[in-house]
Formats: C-alpha cells, structure tokens, sequence
C-alpha cells in the first residue's frame, strides 16, 4: 500500500484511529482539520468508555460485535503508542452496574438483557462493595463486567498528536467543505488516491440523514471519593456513568438528547448529573466543578456506523454514542477497503 496517498478529513477519535492504521499500513497520510488538539471533537468531551457488554441493553448488534472486536485493538493501540512514550490512559479492570433499591426493577430487567444478548460476555452479580470497597452501603447488588475498559480522551488527543507529529505526518489546519467538488478534486485533493470524510457532525449538511444527539457531562475533582472503575447508574429517569481520572478527578455524564444545539450546559442537566453522583456517594457533595462540556454525537437512524463510498471518497460517519468503543474496528474495514484499491460507488456492510 506504500504508493497510496490518503486525505483525512476530520480528525476526531476516527480520523485519528484511521491515519494510524493506514500510516502502520505503510500508505502516506495527510490530514485536515482545523484544531490539532482536538478541541472541535466530539471525541474531546467523550467519556471514553469501552463498553460494549453494557451497551447490549440499547445498542444495534453490529455495536457489540465491532466493540468486542475493538476492545483487542484499543489494548495494542495502547501498547504501541507506549513504545513511543505516549499514554492514552488504558484502564481494564472492568465496569459496574448499580441502582438504588427501589430501582432494583429495572436493574434486574438490564442484568437479564446484557446476560441473555451476549454471546460471551462474562459477567458477575457481587456486593458492589466487593469491588469498590468505598461505595455507599445502601447499594447492595451490582452487575461486574470484568472486560470493559476505559481511556482518557484527552490522553487520546495529546498522544496521538504527539505521534503523529513524531511521525512528520502534515497535518492542514483547515476546514474542508463540500469535500466532493470538483474544485477540491482539482486542487486540495489532487495529488490523494483517497479521501476519508471523517468529520463526524461536522459532515451533516453533505451525508444523508445524518443527525445530531447532544450529551452533555461534568467534569469534577473529587479527592474524597475513591472509584476505580467506570460506575452506571440504572434509573427510570436519566442515566449516569461516573469514569474515573487521574489526579481524582471524575467524569460524570451524560445527557442523550435530540438536538444539535451546542450551547452550554442546562441548568436542569446540570442538577440531574451532580444529584445522580451525590446520591451513588455523598462524597461528591465536596467535590469541585472543574468543567462542564456539550458534545454532538453523530447518528444515522437506526444508531449504527456506516461508510459510503463514492469512487475515491469513502465517508465514514455515524459513531453516535460508541467512537470510542467502535473507531479501531471501523478503521481495520476502511484499511481493508484502502487496500483493496477499488474506486466504486456503495455502501459498504461493517459486519465480517
Ligand atoms: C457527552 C458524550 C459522552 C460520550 N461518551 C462516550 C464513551 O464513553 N464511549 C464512546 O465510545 N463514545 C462516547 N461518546 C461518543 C463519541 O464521542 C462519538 O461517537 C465520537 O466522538 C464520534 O467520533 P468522530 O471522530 O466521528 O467525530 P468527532 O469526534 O466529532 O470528530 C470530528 C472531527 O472533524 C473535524 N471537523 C468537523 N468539521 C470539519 C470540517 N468542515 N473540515 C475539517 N475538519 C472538520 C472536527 O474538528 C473534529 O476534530 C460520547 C459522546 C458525548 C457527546
């Protein structure tokens, strides 16, 4: 693949998994994006779970196949950024799924659904405490999925800029719009074989159907609270995941809303998210509000990745909630594509 030369556009958490994956493949990456922090991503708010065991309560089934797969590819991404010095914050001692007692309801109904879709996904019903010995005593049961993980967007952001710094890949700080004109064709994207749409929300006006969902989290310095491991929070109302940072710092979110808007955070979601962590632990009542953060997930109808490809344009969009969790999977298939060198005009399955 040494001979072909690839434009990414857009570098959140999927552009970013891309130009790896297609630089170890040996091709010559460029890429185009206006902040090399990360900064515009979605990805930079994200909580950065890798769960695709919890996530078989919702998610379509494509999500926990390409999560499974992608849990594998995160743990040698860690590795092989760690070889050059960078940490993206790998964590793997599992995840946690709480309620309170009189929600114990709808936490028994979830335990039921993760154990029954999952092919093989192990799991634990314990005494939260077991494995978080600081957790309030009120919660009494919890569902242990010993092999989720979690990494640190902003690890993510500085590693892999870092990287690909390290590695002399160009990196264009601009904005690309109407990535498919012929004027581009002409000029930006003349010397490129491919061109990897890669914008996430950013994309909206030129992909089909694609939507945004906004979530919003908190970011909060908590020196009294002692959580190891991402913690949810089963309740009819809103949902909660507390991840843990370092320097005791936690992130707790999100919101799931229908909505583009990127204006701050509400003042009822605000409420909703320190009310939910506070009731998990009261430690959190001391706890320092260090940020609050809005991102807009990009989604298709039926909530599931996707790539197009029109001749040497493949758009790849449609993370919704799972970028994190899904990128190196989605990254494998647009190599293999890459690979194939074949400029045709579909929709390409992400499955097999
Ligand atoms: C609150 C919240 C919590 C989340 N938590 C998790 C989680 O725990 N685990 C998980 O797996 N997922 C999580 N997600 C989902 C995840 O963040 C998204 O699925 C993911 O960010 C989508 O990745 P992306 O690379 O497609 O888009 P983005 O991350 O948004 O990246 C798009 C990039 O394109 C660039 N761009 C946009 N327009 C242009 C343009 N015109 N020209 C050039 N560049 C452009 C932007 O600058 C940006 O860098 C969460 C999302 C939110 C909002």
């Amino acid at each position: 693949m040494s001979e072909l030369r690839c434009a990414i556009v857009g570098a959140g958490v999927l552009g970013r998994t891309i130009a790896l994956a297609l630089h170890k493949a040996g091709c010559t990456v460029e890429i185009f994006d206006p902040r090399p922090d990360g900064g515009a991503s979605t990805a930079s708010r994200a909580g950065g779970m890798l769960a695709p065991d919890s996530e078989l309560e919702s998610a379509e089934p494509i999500v926990y196949e390409l999560g499974i797969e992608g849990l594998d590819l995160w743990r040698s991404l860690s590795d092989e950024l760690g070889e050059h010095g960078f940490s993206i914050g790998w964590v793997n001692r599992g995840s946690l799924i709480v309620a309170h007692p009189q929600d114990r309801p709808q936490w028994l109904e979830l335990t039921e659904k993760i154990s029954k879709r999952g092919k093989n996904t192990r799991y634990e019903i314990l005494h939260p405490q077991s494995v978080e010995p600081q957790l309030d005593a009120k919660i009494s049961e919890g569902l242990y999925l010993p092999d989720e993980a979690h990494v640190s967007p902003s690890d993510f952001m500085r590693a892999t800029s870092g990287f690909l710094l390290e590695h002399d890949i160009p990196w264009h700080h601009v904005e690309i719009h109407d990535i498919n004109s012929r004027n581009h064709k002409k000029t930006v994207f003349k010397n490129f074989d491919w061109i990897i749409d890669s914008r996430g929300i950013g994309a909206k006006n030129e992909i089909k159907n694609l939507r945004g969902v906004r979530g919003e989290a908190v970011l909060v310095h908590a020196p009294e609270v002692c959580l190891t491991r991402p913690v949810r929070v089963v309740h009819p109302r809103y949902a909660l995941y507390i991840v843990p940072r370092t320097h005791q710092n936690y992130y707790l979110g999100a919101t799931q809303i229908e909505s583009d808007d990127e204006s701050p955070i509400a003042v009822r979601s605000t409420l909703e998210i320190l009310s939910a962590a506070f009731a998990i632990d009261p430690k959190f009542a001391e706890a320092r509000i260090l940020q609050s953060m809005v991102g807009i997930r990009p989604a298709f109808p039926d909530n599931a990745p996707f790539i197009r490809q029109k001749g040497e344009l493949l758009q790849v969009n449609g993370l919704f909630r799972h970028g994190f969790l899904l990128a190196p999977a989605v990254a494998k298939r647009v190599v293999k594509l890459i690979s194939n060198n074949e400029k045709e005009h579909r929709s390409i399955s992400l499955l097999g």
